[in-house]
């Protein structure tokens, strides 16, 4: 049975832990406005980009979006559980723990992601037995010959998947997962029966192959890598998405980056085989993707372990065009990235066996515009005049997005390698620099720069009509202007509409950032319910007023647009055109009013 913290309880605890005090304890606030600034700190920064609003109770980053409650500050800080940070605010603010409730919706509504998150780590348990019985040898056995230690194998929980089709779909079955749990988490595959009365089948996703389990920064195992021991494709297998699992999201050994404080920076490898040699060796910050290219998300979420990142890719030139959009999708977040420069042609892992943790350390790190044009240089012959000529003006497409200082740095390289003066070189990127600004819009194939990363990027809501929403969803967290005003169908997506259904109906803005599902959409949560920009309730209502003018305007805008499409598209004879254009008439007229 599940059980929680009373919501009244929690609501007295929320009301005595006030997020300006608390977060005062860590962080040092200055107040600006309605809101207090200070230093993340989940990401390193010079400048404030932390805000906490005490009228919401809420805080948010806008350099690495981190963004929650006074519960979910406290997990983050002290890296914990839910209960374990409401025991921390309870003992701070002399609240006795009350008697835990059982609660049937939130049983219903936990119970599902509980019971899958559950048949995973049920599943990573068997996998590490295997490993030490017979059935695991040729894991084991791999494993060792490259070179792991067992301290190291149980660190990461290692396993093996036997070569036999169902002994873990058993197991697990015995224990009394269903066979829907255990495909819906991808550790089955289950084929119905193909004609009526027959036989489901099913069989273990993995088999013969060793496991590395995927564990997420609160120690929950979301997937499983599985590397082939015999000849079956393909070498690496990783979990599809499942219900608790989005590859885009995570990164492999996110559960040691938490544990590893005041990283300088985190290292990002090929291979969940380079994540746990680097450690066994003892290279701190390292995790890998999950089988893709680095993503947006995942960039984000290193930003919250460490202010820059470094890529240890290998060198073949899979591995070279990954650094380039890595150092691409990089630039995009705005966080500072080098690229470690490996000799020899070695990848990280034969690397740090050769040289040790000492040799990886002392490894020079290029940084991005560096490692870009050495790159761009590869492609020029520059014993040629026409060469030098391509390579200098290709190059300006690197220095446009640097400092001045930078730009003056590599151009002293670039002066090097071609031989033109520096004021030639300047009039160039004088040139390069008009274009740019000229036509901006002009999408050319070169690795033209996007525009330059302008530190801590407030998120962009997509649209207008997005913002709007967001808006009146502050807006009315704040109480102040009627509930009537606005209605469910003025929000497009159903999150909203959701938050919106709550704060009507008087859920805080501090309490619903706890039934967020995940990380993301938490910080989503804080972010749109901070404090508006308001001075008081006039000014409120009347920011209402315009929000709810956008967003009806572009509704009906839509309407009108499809009608029209409609009316073009039948014939002029056809009898429903009088119909609809006269819908269309009273869709203009009020489009009309409301301008
Ligand atoms: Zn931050």
């Amino acid at each position: 049975m599940a059980s929680r913290f009373p919501a009244s309880w929690l609501d007295e605890l929320r009301s005595r832990s006030d997020i300006v005090q608390i977060v005062s304890g860590y962080v040092s606030l200055k107040k600006q406005g309605r809101k207090h600034w200070g230093l993340c700190p989940f990401h390193g920064e010079k400048t404030a980009s932390f805000s906490v609003d005490g009228e919401q109770q809420l805080y948010y980053c806008f350099g690495c979006k981190a963004g929650g409650n006074v519960f979910s500050f406290i997990m983050e800080m002290e890296r914990c559980s839910f209960s374990e940070a409401v025991e921390i605010l309870a003992e701070r603010a002399h609240l006795p723990l009350p008697q835990m409730v059982e609660d049937e919706d939130y049983e219903r509504r936990r119970s599902r992601r509980e019971r899958l998150l559950r048949a995973n780590t049920e599943a990573a348990r068997f996998y590490h037995d295997m490993l030490f019985k017979p059935g695991g040898a040729p894991s084991l056995q791999y494993l060792r010959g490259r070179g792991l230690s067992d301290s190291v194998i149980r660190r990461f929980g290692l396993g093996a998947a036997p070569e036999d089709w169902s002994v873990l779909t058993d197991t697990l079955l015995e224990r009394g997962y269903t066979l829907e749990e255990l495909s819906a988490v991808g550790l089955t595959v289950v084929k119905e029966p193909d004609r009526p009365g027959g036989k489901t089948r099913y069989f273990d996703m993995f088999r013969n192959r060793a496991i590395f389990p995927i564990i997420d920064m609160y120690k929950n195992v979301i997937a499983f890598g599985g590397r082939s021991l015999g000849s079956a494709l393909p070498k690496y297998m990783n979990t599809s998405d499942t219900p608790v699992f989005n590859k885009r999201k995570g990164v492999y050994a996110a559960n040691l980056l938490r544990e590893q404080r005041h990283l300088d920076r985190v290292i990002l490898v090929e291979g969940y085989m380079d994540v746990v040699s680097l450690t066994q060796f003892g290279v701190e910050g390292v995790c890998a993707t999950l089988g893709t290219a680095l993503t947006n998300e995942q960039a984000r979420l290193l930003r919250r372990f460490a202010p820059e990142v470094y890529l240890a890719y290998d060198g073949d030139s899979a591995g070279q065009h990954a650094i380039l959009r890595g150092l691409d999708i990089l630039r995009e977040e705005g966080i500072p990235a080098k690229v470690l420069d490996f000799p020899d042609g070695l990848d990280p892992d034969e690397f740090v066996r050769r040289d040790g943790a000492e040799g990886f350390r002392a490894l020079p790190a290029l940084p991005a515009a560096a490692y870009r044009l050495r790159r761009l240089k590869e492609g020029f012959d520059l014993s040629d005049a026409e060469g030098r000529i391509n390579y200098a003006r290709a190059a300006m497409s690197v220095l446009l997005p640097l400092d001045p200082v930078e730009r003056s740095a590599y151009l002293k390289t670039l002066q090097v390698d071609t031989g033109f003066p520096p004021d030639v070189l300047l009039q160039q990127l004088d040139l390069a620099l008009q274009q740019q600004s000229g036509a901006s819009a002009s999408s050319s194939a070169a690795p033209a720069p996007k525009k330059k990363p302008s530190r801590p990027r407030p998120e962009a809501p997509v649209s207008p009509e997005l913002a709007a929403q967001e808006t009146l969803l502050a807006l009315l967290a704040t109480g102040q202007i009627p509930k009537d005003m606005v209605e469910e169908k003025d929000f497009e997506e159903d999150e909203l509409k959701s938050l919106y259904t709550s704060l009507v109906s008087g859920v805080s803005a501090a309490s619903l950032v706890d039934t967020a599902p995940d990380d993301e959409t938490r910080s989503r949560y804080a972010r749109i319910l901070l404090s508006p920009m308001a001075e008081n309730t006039d000014q409120m209502i009347s920011m209402a007023a315009q929000c709810l003018g956008r967003i009806r305007r572009s509704a009906w805008q839509k309407q009108f647009d499809a009608l029209q499409q409609q009316i073009h598209s039948l014939d002029p004879a056809d009898p429903a055109l009088t119909n609809l254009l006269k819908e269309a008439q009273s869709v203009r007229l009020r489009l009309e009013k409301l301008r």
